[in-house]
């Protein structure tokens, strides 16, 4: 059986380190904020560059805590793309504050650019609320145009934080994600690139006292001591026992990155003269948390790798705007017409370091022979 994200291969190749690690913790008791979470911090300051590492409860609470960090709420504006796992803008529109959609291109799935600078000179010449933060995607594994993004960030005096959920252990040219943004948020989702087994995520950045702030906010806004407070915070730490089976995962988790770009460069080379695949802009480096083709044909597709046990997965369906709860949230005034194409067409394919070469190339021969017959039917029709 194929699956499309393997985890038990994975927990075969580490077996009695992980079972090690979560014995460990269960003997030393330590369950909340035992020594292996600072362990884990200082891995993650290596592996990013970042200057501090906090880690939390899950991803979307590390996008929180750094919104609350910088008091993002209600009057303000946060840009984000359109397409997007539904988190990104969920957690501003949990403060009170204003996910304000944005386009994204066609060829890497990440934030726009011009769809961005459109929709900020749009927002500061019309009001109401006030734009402060941009949130940009590393969709697929994939860096966002930083550069660009981070232009137009200042330019604007806008903070610029990166949702780096799929990305972790990715570069650009520059640098490696941790690095890209003022903060970076990143998830420990089981299905994620470094995914614990449970949820977690971890916070980035280089800055001191937001560091500090952001530690005491996910421990209740902890002041100096134990049983004082310095601030309205949240509850949100990873868990010792998480902690302890990211350190054990981390030890091959380089292997693994290397694993996931073979299986692309096969995909690529299998695929690439009969869909659209995913397009690296050069220089950067994708984690490959998906690898997620482009055709017209996508339900079609899809359809036929479901008959041959060949598991697909549609991110996303729909894109933010389009969906219950975000619909009257503001759009960038030129559309968003990348975004709501995409959605029509993208089809993640099986990825995970564990493919077999005979696996990865069942996937490339049913989504080839998907595509050619669809072509056969149209010449004959
Ligand atoms: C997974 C994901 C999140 C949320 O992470 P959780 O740990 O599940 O809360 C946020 N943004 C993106 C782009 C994601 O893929």
């Amino acid at each position: 059986m194929m699956s499309f994200v393997d985890l038990q291969a994975q927990r075969t190749r580490l077996g009695a380190e992980i079972d090690k690690a979560i014995a460990d913790v269960l003997t030393h008791g330590q369950f909340i904020l035992g020594p292996e979470v600072q362990q884990l911090e200082s891995a993650l300051q290596g592996l990013s560059g970042a200057n501090h590492a906090l880690t939390c409860a899950s991803g979307t609470d590390a996008l929180t805590l750094i919104l609350m960090a910088q008091n993002v709420g209600v009057g303000d504006v946060v840009f984000v793309p359109a397409f997007t796992f539904i988190a990104t803008a969920e957690a501003i529109a949990q403060l009170g504050a204003t996910p304000f959609f944005v386009d994204v291109r066609a060829d890497t799935f990440n934030m726009d650019p011009e769809s961005l600078s459109e929709a900020v000179e749009h927002c500061s010449q019309n009001g109401p609320d006030t734009p402060r933060m941009i949130i940009a995607v590393d969709m697929f594994g994939q860096p966002a145009d930083y550069a660009s993004i981070s232009a137009i960030a200042n330019g604007n005096n806008l903070i610029l934080v990166a949702d780096a959920a799929q990305s972790l252990g990715a570069k650009n040219p520059d640098a490696s994600v941790g690095t890209l943004a003022d903060y970076t948020a990143t998830s420990f989702y089981p299905s994620k690139p470094l995914g614990c087994y449970g949820d977690g995520g971890a916070v980035f950045t280089d800055q001191k006292t937001m560091a500090e702030t952001i530690s005491s906010l996910r421990s209740h806004g902890q002041g100096k001591t134990k049983y004082s407070s310095a601030r309205v915070g949240i509850n949100s730490r990873l868990d010792t026992l998480q902690a302890a089976i990211l350190l054990a995962k981390l030890t091959i988790f380089d292997n693994e990155l290397e694993l996931r770009r073979v299986v692309a460069e096969n995909y690529e080379s299998g695929l690439g003269n009969h869909c659209i695949v995913p397009r690296l802009t050069p220089g950067t480096e994708s984690s490959w948390a998906q690898y997620t083709i482009r055709t017209p044909h996508r339900d079609l597709v899809a359809a036929a790798c479901r008959e041959r046990g060949v598991p697909t997965a549609i991110h996303y369906p729909a894109p933010l705007h389009l969906m219950g709860g975000y619909g009257d949230f503001p759009c960038c005034p030129d559309g968003l017409p990348v975004a709501e194409a995409l959605t029509k067409e993208v089809l993640s394919l099986p990825m995970h370091p564990y493919l077999t070469p005979d696996q990865q190339a069942r996937v490339v021969s049913t989504v080839k022979d998907a595509l050619n017959l669809h072509e056969k039917a149209v010449s004959v029709g």
